[in-house]
């Protein structure tokens, strides 16, 4: 690793979160320890919120939210304006500060803030675009239509992946909607978490007119998350991260019918055609599983390959598992950053050995720097190619391995590829135009995101984001997702003199004119 003129994390972060507005002091005496992957050592001390003060944030966010509600939503689009223009300013500090705490190379840094700007921009626009239908009714002088009204608070659970870009999406989405907004970050990412509410609280002061409270961050763990999903005043809880927090999180939502939005794991695949182009399906496979060390929701995890075409591409993946540059997420060339932490180490080494044991070729996989880095963990990615698709594939690791498996019918690949629990993202590597309708028909892909020649990841904020089956069902970013963040109302209006029934119903209790 060729690292060593790049300043200790600890170090680096004081000064990213003193040029954001955070007073580096209060996130140093907290009991919540804030490590970065880099090289595992502590950066920061935060507080976490006990169970008054996370009622306390939802009682403010809900006293807001009455004030926000009045506020025109094109109004509503100028805080989140301004929000962007901060973004825009600190967007190298703010990607820094994700590298030290997530671990991921800077471009994807810089993305992921990027992303958070795209989003702003689109709600900004939105704010003008919340429009309901007017609906021909069947009475004679009746009009129908439909409004669209704020909904309350949200809730905003997030994982360490994407430890700002996820609440963004939710965040500028819910605020032009007329929303109050309390999030619970990962416990792995606080950092990022207060680096962005401070930008946004700079921009409701310059806009003036944002009630106090709009926005609540509630620090800490998984119980920290607790009164978010009971507490009534909650109307829609977003949370993003593993299956297993949705399986526990979505009944308890169901028990008070709140809405919930779930962005959970995916176990995302592609499948490369005889026709594919192997150059630009080599180098969308490389970054779809490399990339972001293999911690994508939407990280590419199954390949199936058509076996004409199976050595060659399998030649050049091997060669670039082997070659990729893994390293400092903060050195030039480097394009995978460690791993967040050793329980995720342990469980890509557990699924390696289980792949072993069924007489799966392995290619990468081991840990790298452990000597100068300890507390840190780097793997080399592994490829695993597997004769067939077998338990262990089926299963999402949150780590860097592909599995590639062989096939011969396109219709088999099809149904392999289908056959998982999570249905989030897929791609198909073809030129045969009807191989790829096939893939995106009903028939085809049964993941919320189907794509042509490009990989499963790195997904764009205008189209609707997530996934079916156990990746949650949810959608978020663009299309019609603001409609999760707003409560619909049906009106009829009558502006006629009588009082026709629909259906044509009879209930003339006083006779035409007789009533007072
Ligand atoms: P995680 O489930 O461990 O934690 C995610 C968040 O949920 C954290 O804030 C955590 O504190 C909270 N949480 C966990 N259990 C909870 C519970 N029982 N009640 C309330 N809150 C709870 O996930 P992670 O390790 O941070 O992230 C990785 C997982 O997230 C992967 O499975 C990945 O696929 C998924 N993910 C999905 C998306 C998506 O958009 N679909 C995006 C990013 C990550």
């Amino acid at each position: 690793m060729t690292a060593s003129t790049l300043p200790p994390p600890a170090q680096e972060t004081r000064g990213l979160l003193l040029e954001l507005g955070i007073d580096a002091a209060a996130a140093q005496d907290g009991d919540l320890p804030v490590r970065s992957p880099i090289t595992g050592e502590t950066i920061a001390r935060v507080r976490s919120a006990d169970r008054a003060a996370a009622t306390q944030a939802i009682a403010e966010a809900d006293a807001a939210f009455r004030i926000w509600r009045d506020t025109p939503a094109p109004r509503r689009g100028e805080l989140v304006r301004l929000f962007a223009a901060e973004l825009r300013d600190a967007k190298q500090t703010l990607a820094r500060l994700i590298t030290l705490e997530a671990g991921k190379v800077v471009s994807e840094s810089l993305g992921e803030v990027q992303e958070m700007i795209d989003i702003c921009d689109f709600a900004v626009g939105l704010s003008r675009q919340l429009h309901g239908l007017t609906i021909a009714s069947e009475r004679p002088g009746h009009r129908m239509m439909e409004s669209w009204h704020p909904l309350g608070v949200v809730g905003v659970i997030t994982a360490f992946n994407f430890p700002a870009a996820v609440w963004a999406w939710n965040a500028a989405l819910a605020l032009v909607c007329g929303d109050a907004l309390v999030w619970k970050p990962s416990e792995k990412t606080p950092l990022t978490a207060l680096a962005t509410q401070a930008l946004l609280m700079r921009a409701a002061a310059r806009f003036q007119h944002a009630p106090d409270g709009l926005s609540q961050l509630i620090i800490g763990g998984r119980d920290a998350a607790a009164p978010l999903v009971e507490d009534h005043r909650v109307r829609l809880v977003s949370a993003t991260g593993s299956t297993a927090m949705g399986r526990a999180v979505a009944p308890q939502l169901a028990q008070r019918f709140a809405r919930a939005l779930l962005e959970l794991g995916g176990n995302n695949a592609a499948i490369v055609c005889p026709s594919a182009s192997l150059p630009l399906a080599a180098r969308a496979i490389a970054f779809a599983a490399m990339g972001t060390a293999g911690q994508r929701c939407t990280t590419l995890r199954r390949l199936f390959v058509h076996e004409d075409i199976y050595a060659p591409l399998l030649e050049t993946l091997r060669a670039a598992y082997a070659s990729a540059p893994v390293g400092d997420p903060r050195a030039p060339g480097t394009l995978i950053g460690p791993l967040i932490d050793r329980a995720a180490h342990d469980a890509m080494q557990a699924a390696l050995a289980e792949a072993r044991s069924e007489h799966a070729v392995v290619t990468g996989g081991e840990r790298l720097f452990a000597e100068d880095h300890p507390d840190a963990c780097y793997v080399r990615p592994a490829l695993v190619e597997l004769a067939r698709q077998s338990e262990i594939a089926r299963r999402e690791t949150f780590a860097p391995i592909l599995y590639a498996i062989p096939y011969r019918e396109f219709d088999e690949a099809i149904r392999q590829h289908n056959d998982v629990a999570h249905g989030l993202s897929s791609s198909i590597f073809t030129n045969d135009l009807r191989e790829a309708e096939l893939f995106l028909s009903a028939r085809g892909s049964d993941c919320g995101i189907a794509n042509v020649n490009i990989g499963p990841s790195g997904a764009e904020i205008g189209g609707a984001f997530g996934g079916e089956k156990d990746s949650g069902g949810g959608r978020e970013a663009g299309s019609d997702c603001w409609r999760a963040y707003m409560r619909r109302a049906t009106n009829t209006i009558n502006f006629s003199s009588d009082l026709p029934l629909a259906q044509g119903v009879a209930f003339d209790l006083f006779g035409k004119g007789a009533a007072p």
